[in-house]
């Protein structure tokens, strides 16, 4: 696997056999908003999570019930399922015991040092990987007060508290996450910290808001560090169904050629020669075949004096002329198309086209 960007090295982590760190691919996790302890509802957003392309999954484990229901959970799971634990020591003691392929807990609010060990050593028995989660919101009030605010240096200095916990217990099968819902923050922090460790880094901007905004902030914080080699795994964080996050981090490292396969959409901005409901059409195209498991290059323009010839890279595409489209591929014009069956008509084409190369 190509080193892009001049990634930095970092150790590589097993979470549930998908290695995270060195040159692995860049993973793409996401997290339930189901009730864990409905362990089939739970599976049932796991499986639309695995087929939209995410690698690792993680749960809420806020009570014994969501801790028990974890064993149907990872029995049955297609990918990986971390466990995310807040304070409670016992609670990421049975998650291991469940299944979990993964901890996320931060060692500094689970009830002092007695309790990491105990946590530590369960992980350690079975070779599960712990993620220290510090965020902004996390730092500890003696960090605050030395350092005036919450600022990267006070972030790093919490993290670094936390991991030294977990290695003071002998544990170093260790991810790093340190997280604001500040884009410029979360760049500055990672910045700092991927300079002094080489555990692997889970990078994201954390409450990144609603789908818009949220992705707008993340493909901002993500991307940038990503760009610079800085992230090994990284979540985007959507208030929405967590299937969007997957295409959205999945969206972000394609558009840094971080990950290769699968449908690239393109489309243009439309302007005063679209005769044709682009907008409507482009949206609803793009959701029927985001997820395809085809390696195509898509393209919806609104014209056909300039849509082939600015899209003729691609290896298929529509282009929009009087109530009707024609339909290119490699920029030749193929056939025309109706306007009003143009979704349908084009989206079985572009299985077509898909299938056929696939068979190749
Ligand atoms: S492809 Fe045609 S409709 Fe779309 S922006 Fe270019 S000129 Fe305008």
């Amino acid at each position: 696997m190509e080193n892009y960007y001049g990634r930095k090295g970092t150790r590589v982590i097993n979470v549930g056999g998908v290695l995270i760190g060195g040159d692995n691919p860049i993973r793409v996790q996401s997290m339930n908003n189901t009730k864990t302890s409905d362990a089939d509802g739970t599976l049932e957003q796991i499986r639309a999570l695995a087929d939209a392309g995410c690698d690792i999954t993680r749960v809420a484990i806020p009570d014994m019930d969501a801790a028990e229901a974890l064993k149907t959970i990872t029995s049955k799971s297609p990918i990986p399922v971390v466990a995310d634990i807040h304070f409670d020591y016992r609670l990421a003691i049975e998650a291991a015991k469940n299944g979990a392929a993964k901890i996320r807990i931060n060692p500094g609010n689970i009830g002092g040092q007695a309790n990491v060990i105990k946590v530590a050593n369960v992980c350690k028995e079975r070779n599960i990987p712990i993620r220290v989660g510090v965020n902004s919101g996390s730092v500890e009030k003696s960090l605050i007060e030395k350092y005036g605010k919450v600022c990267p240096q006070a972030m790093v200095e919490s993290a670094l508290g936390a991991v030294k916990m977990l290695e003071d217990a002998d544990f170093d099968d260790i991810i790093i996450s340190i997280k604001s819902s500040s884009p410029r923050l979360t760049i500055e922090t990672y910045k700092e910290l991927s300079k002094i460790t080489d555990y692997p880094l889970h990078v994201g901007v954390t409450e990144a808001g609603t789908v818009r905004e949220g992705i707008i902030k993340s493909a901002v914080g993500t991307g940038s560090l990503l760009a610079m080699g800085i992230g090994d795994t990284i979540r985007v964080s959507l208030t929405g169904d967590p299937v969007d996050e997957v295409i959205a981090g999945i969206s972000i490292l394609k558009a840094l050629d971080l990950r290769k396969g699968g449908i690239t959409f393109v489309s243009c901005p439309t302007c005063g020669r679209t005769r044709v409901p682009l907008i409507e059409l482009a949206s609803e195209i793009e959701k029927r075949i985001c997820t395809l498991p085809y390696d195509l290059k898509v393209a919806v323009m609104g014209c056909v004096v300039n849509g082939p010839g600015e899209a003729k890279d691609a290896d298929i595409g529509l282009a929009g002329g009087i109530d009707e489209f024609i339909l290119f591929e490699k920029g030749e014009t193929i056939r025309r198309i109706k306007a009003d069956n143009a979704v349908e008509e084009f989206v079985a084409e572009v299985k077509r086209l898909g299938e056929k190369n696939n068979g190749k």
